[in-house]
């Protein structure tokens, strides 16, 4: 039995069919440019590739077109071999803890929540309504983001504002990339053989979030009301005294709207270094480039300074792990913070910091007071295996 994965982006559809048990992917593609003058459609199965340059008007255009390849290029859809179709969606707000078998309620939720995520939830329901009319004979799951950290305490999901005004409006840390720090943290586990780990997992790609996790449950993350805040992205801020705002607000004229794109998109790496992507910035900073230099030290200072927070919020560490774009290929962004943590016993090991793999590996000495370690995260595999807990 497969799962079909389905991430439908504000202007993009990316999907994978996956094996949940092999963890194999079977057959992948994406939809781009979703409402521009011509978009693009590629489909990926059995080493063949199919790419049709094609206006793609909206999501449900993008869909069928998806599912058209799937018949033509093949595997079929329709043979009785899809167990599931699994949704990821970005905001699951307070109601959902765990994944959720699509129906009407359940629709109609994710469409409340589009406040809260107003970039994503619309583009998601989009995907689920054409996806559900397309395939109206398979389960639609939908997972959230947001639902790992449904679970975490009071004392750290609650800001410390007034609580009418927190009630009324939602106000409270959500955190996201949920589906990536359950699936990498249960991976540490079995990996580590313990089932009753303090750990943290550093999911650092373009976005960056930090979990702190105990015995599987999630006690701390880094992401809040929205993905803004926590560390320094490829184009975000991460954590910013809220009072910026006001400044800029009052003395630079700024609007609201201004403010939401420079925190979002012009900041962070982008901001310090003129470029996001973390390759560059430290070929720069190898030539001597000294804006770059700064954006790499505030980065690593960032993250050395929430491994410290979690550990004391925990009581403790077993385990750090390092998980996408950046965390899984960047060996100087993980020496750079390890060595930060030496007068805490952390040792790395050099040669394996610096082996380049796709398989999870230990990356610290025997003799480290906290392992560390490097699991490629996976979120399609993830979305695979919590569609197939709700329909068995
Ligand atoms: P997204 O948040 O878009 O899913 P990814 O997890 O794909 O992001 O990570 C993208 C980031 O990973 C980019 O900043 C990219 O520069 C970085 N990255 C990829 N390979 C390397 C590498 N070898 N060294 C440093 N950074 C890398």
């Amino acid at each position: 039995m497969t799962v079909l994965v389905i991430n439908s982006g504000s202007s993009s559809i990316k999907y994978q069919l996956v094996d949940p048990e092999s963890g194999e992917s079977i057959a992948a593609g994406l939809v781009e440019r979703i409402g521009e003058e011509m978009g693009r459609v590629e489909h990926e199965y059995a080493g063949e590739e199919t790419a049709i340059d094609m206006p793609v008007p909206d999501h449900g255009a993008g869909l069928r077109e998806v599912l058209r390849l799937f018949e033509e290029k093949g595997p079929s859809l329709t043979d009785g071999s899809i167990a599931a179709v699994g949704h990821r969606i970005v905001q699951g707000g307070k109601y959902f803890d765990g994944p959720a078998l699509v129906d009407d309620e359940v629709q109609g939720r994710i469409e409340e929540l589009i406040p809260l995520g107003p970039l994503h939830n619309p583009a998601h329901l989009a995907g689920i309504k054409v996806a559900r009319e397309l395939l109206p004979d398979i389960p639609h799951v939908a997972v959230f983001d947001t639902a790992f950290f449904q679970g975490l305490p009071a004392e750290a999901h609650t800001y410390a504002i007034d609580r009418d005004i927190a009630e009324k409006h939602s106000i409270r840390r959500y955190g996201a990339h949920g589906t990536s720090h359950r699936f990498v943290s249960g991976e540490v586990s079995k990996l580590l053989g313990r089932d009753d780990l303090k750990q943290i997992v550093l999911h650092i790609g373009n976005g960056a979030s930090a979990s702190a996790v105990v015995a599987g449950k999630a006690v701390e993350t880094s992401m809040g009301l929205t993905p803004l805040e926590g560390l320094v992205m490829g184009t975000r801020t991460g954590d910013i005294d809220p009072a910026v705002v006001f400044h800029l607000g009052r003395e630079a004229g700024m609007s609201i709207d201004e403010l939401d794109d420079l925190f979002n998109r012009r900041s962070g790496m982008k901001g310090l270094a003129g470029d996001n992507d973390m390759r560059i910035v430290e070929a720069k900073m190898d030539a001597g480039d000294e804006n770059a230099k700064l954006a790499f030290d505030v980065y690593v200072h960032r993250l050395v300074k929430y491994i410290g927070a979690y550990a004391a919020v925990m009581g403790g560490l077993d385990a750090i792990t390092f998980t996408a774009g950046i965390g899984e290929n960047s060996n100087t962004v993980r020496r750079l913070v390890c060595e930060r943590l030496a007068p805490f016993g952390v040792r790395l090991d050099g040669a394996k910091n610096d082996v380049r793999s796709k398989g999870q590996r230990v990356i610290s000495t025997p003799d480290s007071t906290i392992a560390v370690l490097v699991v490629p995260t996976n979120e399609e595999l993830a979305i695979a295996r919590q569609s197939m807990e709700v329909v068995g």
